[in-house]
């Protein structure tokens, strides 16, 4: 299969008919994945602070430094969280706040530490994140990177990615980093030998066209370094922002997961987001391109904030997929098969 071009991709994106479009995505993933499996992974999300200096109008979870709802979890909090996990069958922990002046660098090393006891991949922190600390501490990213790794972080999380191109950036998040500083240093933690995952949240303020260049921005990086395992393509949710506006419906959802696996033919594993479209949805997209229905999420705040409450057990989302058709398995972080259903 030809890989498709900038102007291509746009052009199917926007006219071709969405059936169409998912039996073409449809035919890569199974490519891909001719096994029929759809996998997993046993995962908790631990927002260990939501305050925030970064300020994104469309995000419904950080408080301003000195809000009373503010908080940030000290590491015995962390690690309860933690153990409680383990002993639900959690295998990946997802470690991720707000940009909060008031913690050290020591605090995530030594959280780091703690947590790599227990038996789970740390997958942690946002390119948001590790800007902050390299710039407060004037030093460059894979410094930063290099010292949590030592620590015990395992993989970074794509989150932070929203639409890669900086005009939507800078009308709804002025003071994040822009798109070229998300994918150095995801190239950065890559080359280092981090395994990391690509996001996008459309659906706010960006065109088409930013939604394609945001597609080809990752491809262009997967060529180059083959670090990440898997893309994300969610939906906006507007309720409690200060962007507001309205979600995207099914059908778009639908046409981002195809064109998606159509346009990034070199990222081996696309996930559904059920967190944020639903059990239901989540299953259709698997005819549309995806081969993974991501984490379990024992817990999930941020999504929550923005007034969506999707849950499911890990029993549910097994059943979701073999009604869908497929084999159901939990994997691993790195995508190795843990257990079949
Ligand atoms: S999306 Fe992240 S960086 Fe932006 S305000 Fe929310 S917590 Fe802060």
């Amino acid at each position: 299969m030809t890989r498709l071009s900038a102007a291509q991709a746009l052009e199917s994106y926007r006219s071709a008919d969405l059936l169409e479009l998912g039996r073409e995505a449809s035919a890569v993933q199974k490519r891909l994945h001719p096994e029929g499996v759809v996998t997993f992974v046993g995962d908790r999300n631990i927002n260990y602070t939501n305050v925030c200096v970064v300020g994104c109008l469309f995000c419904a979870f950080h408080r301003r430094p000195g809000d009373p709802e503010g908080y940030v979890l000290s590491i015995d909090q962390v690690v309860a969280k933690v153990e409680e996990a383990v002993a639900g069958g959690v295998t990946q922990i997802l470690l991720q706040g707000g940009v909060n002046p008031a913690i050290p660098l020591s605090y995530y090393t030594e959280l780091f530490r703690a947590v790599r006891r227990y038996p789970v991949h740390i997958h942690s922190l946002s390119p948001v994140e590790i800007a902050f600390l390299a710039d407060r501490e004037g030093v460059d990213a894979e410094t930063i990177l290099s010292k949590l790794r030592e620590a015990g972080l395992d993989s970074l999380p794509g989150g932070g990615a929203e639409i890669l191109s900086d005009r939507p950036r800078s009308i709804q998040s002025p003071r994040k980093i822009p798109a070229s500083r998300w994918l150095s240093i995801m190239e950065t933690a890559q080359r280092l030998g981090m395994k990391t995952t690509a996001t996008m949240v459309y659906g706010s303020v960006e065109t088409p066209a930013e939604r394609i260049q945001h597609l080809l921005a990752i491809r262009d990086l997967q060529d180059r370094t083959g670090g990440f395992t898997a893309f994300i393509p969610w939906s906006y949710q507007p309720k409690n922002t200060s962007l507001g506006g309205k979600e995207a419906g099914g059908a778009e959802y639908l046409r981002m997961v195809a064109i998606s696996r159509l346009t990034l033919d070199n990222v081996p594993n696309l996930q559904v987001s059920w967190v944020t479209q639903g059990l239901k949805l989540a299953q259709v997209a698997l005819a549309f391109g995806a081969n993974d229905f991501g984490g379990t999420m024992m817990e999930e705040n941020v999504v929550r904030a923005a007034g969506v409450t999707f849950r499911a057990r890990k029993e549910d989302i097994v059943a979701a997929i073999r009604e869908a058709g497929y084999r159901p398995a939990q994997r691993d972080t790195y995508y190795r098969i843990r257990q079949e259903f």
